[in-house]
């Protein structure tokens, strides 16, 4: 990945995509003290770009170090790379971490960076996604919020996520459903989960993983369609009671699920109109985004 054309911005400047290397001794290596982001850039709009921007923020935060950029400058930043690299379409990643001046677990002194590239990423699971992906469950579990900071979309909350995804992917699946510490449904390995049940759409309650972007998204529009969204504890149990399922996030979009476990789902008119709705609302302008989800 690291040998290729294009342009980093890394700490207020653009530098080939070659050159933005990193010593061994970063902080954020040894110890996770880095946090990140995934966006995507639509017809030249980065979608929800001012969220994910403060979400980078308050997700350093979480693990307490500044970042040394405001939401404005970390958007500028953003459109700077899609320029620079002559892109409208692509999946951007922005990353802040601790450097190398401190190499303990105590690393007051550490220096944050921030870097932010981009690259052409059609979607998570490929062309043929729209079938349906499959999922197998992880045998991890998503910890408590006192055990690890879930709010924070913190690199070290991907090491489970990793491990879960080879499970699934050495089992056949094409991603994993993890449950969380109590045993109730909790999300994919980077993106959230929705159930169609009895007409309604119910997705577990995000008080151990992130509440995705996306997620968001796809409860306003369904609220828009008059669809009822219930946010609740979900059991494993309860899943087969469920007509349809899918999937959400920036990677994945909405990527319908056509089997978790042993169980089978058809995408159905729920699925398909949010996917939809989704697809048309990705390509408005900022403006119409806000406009359309605020009506
Ligand atoms: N959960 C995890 C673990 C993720 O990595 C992601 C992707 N950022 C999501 C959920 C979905 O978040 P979003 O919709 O904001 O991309």
């Amino acid at each position: 990945f690291d040998d290729r054309d294009g342009m980093i911005w890394w700490n207020g400047q653009l530098i080939p995509w070659r050159e933005a290397k990193l010593h061994v001794l970063s902080h954020g290596l040894h110890y996770a003290s880095a946090v990140f982001e995934g966006e995507r850039a639509y017809g030249g709009h980065v979608f929800k770009l001012r969220e994910h921007s403060e979400r980078l923020i308050e997700s350093g935060r979480i693990l307490g170090f500044e970042i040394p950029y405001g939401a404005e400058e970390i958007d500028r930043a953003c459109e700077e790379v899609l320029a620079a690299n002559h892109m409208t379409e692509a999946y951007l990643r922005p990353l802040a971490w601790r450097g190398t001046e401190q190499l303990s677990v105590s690393a007051q002194q550490t220096r944050i960076h921030l870097m932010v590239a981009c690259w052409a990423w059609p979607n998570l699971f490929g062309a043929d996604r729209m079938k349906g992906v499959r999922l197998g469950m992880s045998s991890w579990k998503r910890p408590h919020p006192e055990t690890s900071p879930t709010r924070s979309k913190a690199a070290g909350n991907y090491m489970i996520g990793t491990m879960s995804k080879h499970e699934a992917e050495a089992a056949g699946f094409n991603d994993a459903l993890m449950l969380d510490w109590r045993g109730q449904v909790s999300e994919a390995t980077g993106a959230n989960i929705f159930f169609a049940i009895d007409g309604e759409l119910h997705t577990p309650t995000p008080d151990c993983f992130l509440d995705g972007i996306t997620r968001r998204t796809v409860i306003a529009l369904a609220h828009k369609r008059q669809i009822k969204v219930v946010e609740r504890a979900i059991f494993p149990e309860e899943m087969k009671r469920a007509t349809e399922a899918f999937l959400t996030g920036t990677a994945a979009e909405l990527t319908p699920v056509r089997q978790i476990g042993e169980l089978h789902f058809t995408p159905g008119p729920i699925t398909e109109t949010l996917l939809n709705d989704y697809e048309a609302l990705v390509r408005m302008s900022p403006a119409e985004v806000e406009a359309k989800l605020a009506a």
